[in-house]
């Protein structure tokens, strides 16, 4: 069992989870929870790191931010004694959840279970794990698995325990054609195939960390997505409650062409105009990105006319903008271009369905829904499950509206 943020936001909750977590133990479950930091705990821990140095020591961060797990962990292992329940708490280092040595978005590398599960089974003890955190062990320091890190956590967890089910309580009562936040009539999935929710992780359904859905898929761990606010007592445990199952495409019977949307402002835009046409140049741009760990993601060069000059056009995290544009600028001199075009008011949406394999003119139909609204695409990239488009930012919302309509996913 996993529960994030808002789940934990204060202590009433966190006697909720308890009661969530009271519920499975009556049932005759072995439970593991996964807890995150009360919401907006880890916010506030980054920008004290920030306050303090902007250019900060990584390994420093990961101690500081690892801290609102520790206090979450630790509160709800209080809450479940005092219901009776058996529990202690673990932090990363504990157990130990070993990571690499990435500082702030580190991979976890290994998980030794066999301590959590002995407890099970000679004092039926729940373990309390803070999430979001492990170990480098040849440092012996702190690690961060990167923001929304607990889900990867738990997932993890649940493949080292040889769990049945990763449940992943959260504030919406599972996943849908796309943020319910944002679009109302967004449907909730019963079932989404591991692929698909990879891919809208991925494009910015922040729902599920990224790295959490490999994993479920990597060992098979079927992860359930589902919501801390239904009332704990009114759960039958050997029921099936509203939520979405994550599983694997075979499992899924009928699918639609697009399961969802997913959208992200987290964009920048850079064009390098007036390159030459020939080879090395593109290594000449992406070559220095790849060194200092920027990851580019859509890239859009064209055929030149007279093969000779053409421009590119490639997008980054608007996080890594300023450090993207600096080292495009820097390697001016090799790369050989006139000038940077640049925008950060730009936003991705991407269309996500299997059934995309079997269905030709998907994107099509995208395209002249946009342009009667007057949204200009300024640059698509496709893969076998999805494609993606970006446009001026303050049409998003639109944008994803007008697409989720298009596809039928309103619902009734
Ligand atoms: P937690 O703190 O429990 O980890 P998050 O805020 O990380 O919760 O993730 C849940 C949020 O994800 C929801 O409140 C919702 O706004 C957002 N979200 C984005 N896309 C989707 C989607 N397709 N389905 C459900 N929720 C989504
Ligand atoms: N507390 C961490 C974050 O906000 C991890 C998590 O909530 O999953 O990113
Ligand atoms: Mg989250």
């Amino acid at each position: 069992m996993k529960f994030g943020g808002t789940s934990v936001a204060n202590i009433e909750r966190i006697r909720n989870v308890a009661r969530h977590v009271k519920r499975e133990v009556d049932a005759g479950h072995e439970v593991a929870v996964v807890v995150s930091a009360m919401s907006g705990k880890t916010n506030e821990l980054v920008g004290w790191a920030r306050e303090t140095s902007a250019l900060h020591d990584a390994r420093e961060y990961d101690a500081i931010v690892a801290s609102g797990e520790q206090v979450t962990s630790g509160l709800l292992a209080i809450a479940l004694q005092s219901l009776g329940i058996p529990a202690r708490s673990w932090q990363g280092w504990q157990i130990p959840i070993q990571t690499d040595d990435a500082h702030a978005s580190a991979r976890i590398t290994g998980i030794d279970g066999s301590e959590l599960i002995r407890r099970f089974k000679d004092s039926k003890e729940v373990a309390v794990i803070a999430g979001f955190q492990g170990m480098n062990v040849e440092s012996g320091r702190i690690t961060t698995l990167g923001r929304g890190g607990s889900d990867t956590s738990a997932v993890a967890i649940a493949a080292a325990i040889h769990a049945d089910r990763c449940d992943i309580y959260t504030d919406v009562d599972g996943v849908y054609t796309t943020d319910p936040r944002v679009v109302p009539k967004a449907r909730r999935l019963d079932k989404v195939a591991f692929e698909e929710m990879l891919e809208m992780a991925s494009q910015g359904a922040k729902v599920l960390q990224v790295r959490s859905v490999e994993l479920g898929l990597v060992h098979n761990v079927p992860v359930f997505v589902r919501s801390s606010f239904d009332k704990p007592e009114d759960i039958d445990p050997h029921g099936t409650p509203p939520g979405t199952l994550i599983c694997s495409e075979e499992e899924i019977v009928e699918s639609q062409v697009v399961t969802g949307i997913a959208f992200s402002k987290d964009e920048a835009q850079i064009s390098v105009r007036h390159i030459q046409d020939k080879p090395g140049v593109a290594a000449s741009i992406f070559g220095p990105l790849a060194e200092g760990s920027i990851n580019v993601d859509m890239i859009v060069q064209n055929v030149s006319d007279d093969g000779k000059f053409t421009d590119l056009t490639f997008t980054v995290p608007a996080s890594e903008f300023v450090r993207a544009k600096d080292t495009i600028e820097k390697a001016k001199d090799k790369i050989g271009y006139t000038k940077l075009d640049t925008a950060t008011d730009v936003a991705k949406v991407s269309v996500i369905g299997v059934g995309m394999r079997s269905h030709a003119g998907v994107a099509a139909k995208a395209f002249a829904a946009l342009s009667e609204r007057n949204i200009n695409i300024r640059a698509i990239t496709t893969s076998e499950i999805k494609f993606s488009l970006l446009i001026d930012a303050a049409y998003t919302e639109l944008a994803v509206r007008t697409l989720h309509t298009l596809y039928g996913l309103d619902q009734a």
